[in-house]
């Protein structure tokens, strides 16, 4: 398979890439790849792996991403491929986000519009794993779609640098982004990430289109009243009242098999949300 040169990188004197799409920053040697597993080092060119690789295509209710305030009852194709830029042990998509032998078939950003115009789906949402991983077909999808008339939704974890973020907004129509907690901590020790840069897209991203925020309540992790109350004040005090705010229940997945998130634990969430945000919602409860 040809393989398409990736966007956002430079080569250090070494030979090794430094890849500047993400925050995690990755330095690659010669024919190693980068922290999401799908980008490479071939002969000091950093190539994407998945250019035009989908493991997996439907037509999902707006309300599944979750997007309660944006095209209601509305249907839209979600396209997904594989690898992350997280490596969350409680991940919903292991499958696909976490294993490298997840299947995957070859779709051009023409097909994909195609696909979404014969079904009559208002855009295309690139959900499932971290869409901006899979950023060069992302942005010329996202494109293609924005030019007859389809709009983009992006489901992310919103750990993306600000300038192909900048690149990208142009074309994006909302986006439900992922807070996983509001604790540093529990970005570097859970997720292998950082939380500063996913507060500067949510910021960043408030500006440019409509966005939800959701956030997984995990057992011990993240779901004390002290952080539940920051994480309310930090939307309250950054983005206003008026974005949507989904508590998510956690299930047992992938690594992590601690019992489900007691559904009392949401609705303290959601008491505590609601003296400062006007649209709170719980997922993931019968
Ligand atoms: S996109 Fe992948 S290779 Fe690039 S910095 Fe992020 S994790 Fe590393």
């Amino acid at each position: 398979m040809e393989y398409k040169e990736a966007l956002y990188y430079e080569i250090l004197p070494s030979g090794k890439i430094h890849c500047l799409l993400c925050p995690q920053s990755c330095v690659i040697e010669q024919g190693r790849l980068g922290f999401c597993r799908v980008r490479k080092n071939i002969q000091r060119k950093l190539y994407t792996l998945i250019y035009g690789q989908a493991a997996s295509i439907s037509l999902d209710s707006i309300e599944k991403k979750p997007l309660y305030h944006y095209h209601p009852g509305e249907y839209i194709l979600s396209v997904g491929t594989k690898g992350c830029n997280f490596s969350c042990p409680f991940c919903q998509n292991w499958s696909i986000s976490q294993d490298d032998s997840a299947q995957t078939e070859t779709i051009t950003s023409h097909q994909l519009v195609e696909k979404a115009k014969e079904l009559d789906s208002f855009g295309i949402a690139y959900t499932y794993n971290e869409p901006f991983i899979w950023y060069e077909f992302v942005l010329e999808t996202a494109e293609l779609a924005k030019s007859v008339g389809l709009e983009n939704v992006l489901v992310t974890n919103g750990y993306v640098n600000l300038k192909p973020l900048e690149e990208i907004l142009p074309f994006i129509h909302a986006m439900n982004i992922d807070l996983k907690s509001i604790d540093e901590e529990f970005y570097r020790k859970v997720c292998n990430g950082r939380l500063n840069p996913v507060l500067e897209v949510i910021k960043r991203s408030h500006k440019a289109c409509h966005i939800e925020l959701t956030n997984l309540i995990i057992p011990n992790l993240n779901d004390s009243s002290d952080s539940l109350q920051k994480l309310v004040d930090w939307i309250y005090d950054n983005l206003g009242s008026d974005v949507p705010l989904h508590f998510s229940r956690y299930f047992p997945n992938y690594k992590l098999d601690i019992p489900p998130t007691p559904v009392d634990t949401l609705k303290k969430a959601e008491q505590i949300a609601r003296k400062k945000l006007k649209f709170v919602y719980l997922g993931n409860v019968r």
